[in-house]
């Protein structure tokens, strides 16, 4: 027997008032609400909406004070390839790709793990690609206060692909970078060289 017990709260007045707009949405939309396959589906939404926007709950600068360590490394700490799934403030489809995140420290480092956090908390939220982008960016280096700090993601939108928007499998990239990411060329492509996969 395991004694490891995920439980998910979801307040029932926000669930059910959230489930009867759906069913409502559901019902303009031409949709038996009453058949099968959709009976339990106004709540599902309901729930899965409240779970994929809870990152708003989060306080991500939190997260990384939570596990700082003085330490006289500084050399780039980078994390890449981590998993970005979004919502798209302007259709509520979801974006999804990659993360590349990179810091250069100045006596402080924080947890390996609390960067994929950091950038999931931005994500599970409705949101746009840039302000994902450089919020993840301020926030490390409002609270690490490192010598610089990079991150690019690359995504693909569904609310592009599925809408039949030619290029179908366009990848938007966004970038923002402080300190010596901005100011030193050789910084930034160092950083470039080593997320473009010539490591892999
Ligand atoms: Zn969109």
């Amino acid at each position: 027997m395991s004694t490891y017990k995920k439980t998910e709260e979801y307040d029932p007045t926000v669930t059910k008032k959230l489930a009867e707009h759906y069913k409502e949405v559901l019902t303009l939309l031409g949709e038996d609400v009453k058949r099968e396959g959709l009976e339990k589906t106004p709540e599902r939404v309901a729930k899965a909406m409240q779970f994929l926007t809870h990152g708003n709950c989060i306080d991500p600068a939190e997260l990384l004070r939570s596990a700082i360590f003085n330490e006289k490394y500084n050399q780039m700490v980078l994390i890449k390839d981590i998993e970005v799934y979004s919502l798209c403030e302007h259709h509520l489809v979801p974006f999804f790709g990659k993360a590349h995140v990179a810091y250069i420290p100045n006596g402080k480092i924080v947890g390996l793990s609390k960067i994929p956090r950091v950038v999931d908390a931005f994500s599970q939220r409705l949101q746009v690609q840039e302000r994902l982008t450089t919020q993840i960016r301020d926030c490390i280096q409002e609270t690490l206060n490192p010598h610089g700090v990079a991150v690019v993601i690359e995504a693909k939108h569904l609310c592009m692909l599925m809408r039949g928007i030619q290029k179908q499998n366009s990848v938007a990239t966004t970038s923002a970078f402080t300190g010596e990411f901005l100011t030193d060329p050789k910084t930034r492509e160092e950083f470039m060289n080593l997320i473009s996969g010539k490591l892999h």
